[in-house]
């Protein structure tokens, strides 16, 4: 459900078109791309020239602006936003979770299969001969650990034609090459689930967007691109180099991702609310 929830909304979620404010009126100091702090107007995609407010990306795949943007994921073919952060963690580590409460009942008998079709594989003459002597093995399928994958799935195929004929009571009792590799895809998206859940949460912890460690961003350093602090009594300040604009320490870049909806409806009309600027930028800025 929360896949199906990721996926959905492609060209609306997150997507929302503000009429620019006046300068005079914002209260607070605020990010620009403009030394002169005017605001960005997105002319790719649907965007048609429309205000991009500050932390608003534009995907190139989905052909939109969206606020709060954190990456665009191969995985769900969707934007991630920080409005979906909460959803889009779950759903990430959920799978590993979901992983270990299904594989708990039999991992040790899948091991004990998967070392006997490796003996197998390896004291058969037929196999010795035609794979574990055979100098390709190292170097065509997949390398030294194609080499041992491929050795073990002979060893399974030996196994299930030497024991075909026995009485079994359940699918996994005796050796099972399907089982043991439905379980060892499930065994590598958990891994890959857990590590980008890991490094997203981490971006999260940082107040900064995935896509910003991803691909070159504005705000790391030796960026091209400069970033301009604006404050309310008009002057404008060049953002130093691996400053991060929306981190407001840990704990409340942690309390925000909190207080974000678990599933925010498809569609909002919500008006802009300006993101808080990193409160050490601005000492820094007063004390300059
Ligand atoms: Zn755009
Ligand atoms: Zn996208």
């Amino acid at each position: 459900m929360l896949y199906v929830y990721l996926v959905s909304g492609r060209t609306v979620h997150s997507v929302q078109r503000f009429t620019p404010p006046k300068r005079s009126t914002i209260a607070g100091p605020y990010c620009s791309y403009s030394p002169t702090g005017t605001f960005a107007v997105c002319h790719l995609g649907k965007c048609k020239g429309a205000w991009k407010p500050p932390r608003s990306h534009h995907c190139s795949v989905c052909g939109v602006c969206r606020l709060d943007f954190d990456h665009h994921c191969p995985w769900i073919g969707n934007c991630v936003t920080t409005r979906r952060m909460k959803a889009f963690l779950c759903f990430l580590f959920l799978i590993p979770a979901t992983f270990c409460v299904a594989i708990f009942p039999i991992y040790d008998l899948l091991w004990k299969h998967i070392l006997a079709a490796l003996t197998a594989s390896r004291e058969d003459p037929d196999c010795q001969a035609r794979w574990w002597n055979w100098y390709g093995s190292w170097i065509y399928f997949g390398g030294p650990l194609g080499r041992w994958i491929w050795g073990t799935i002979f060893g399974f195929r030996i196994l299930q034609r030497t024991q075909a004929g026995l009485p079994r009571t359940s699918l996994i009792e005796g050796p099972h090459l399907g089982v043991t590799i439905t379980a060892g895809i499930g065994l590598i998206f958990s891994l890959f689930s857990a590590i980008l859940g890991i490094m997203t949460f981490l971006y999260v912890l940082r107040g900064a967007a995935s896509y910003e460690g991803f691909y070159p961003p504005p705000l790391r350093r030796g960026s091209t691109r400069q970033l301009y602090i604006c404050i309310p009594d008009g002057s404008v300040h060049p953002l130093l180099p691996g400053e991060r604009v929306y981190d407001v320490g840990w704990k409340a870049n942690l309390r925000k991702l909190a207080h974000q909806p678990f599933l925010p409806p498809l569609v909002e009309h919500n008006e802009y609310i300006w993101p808080e600027v990193n409160p050490s930028i601005l000492r820094r800025i007063r004390d300059t």
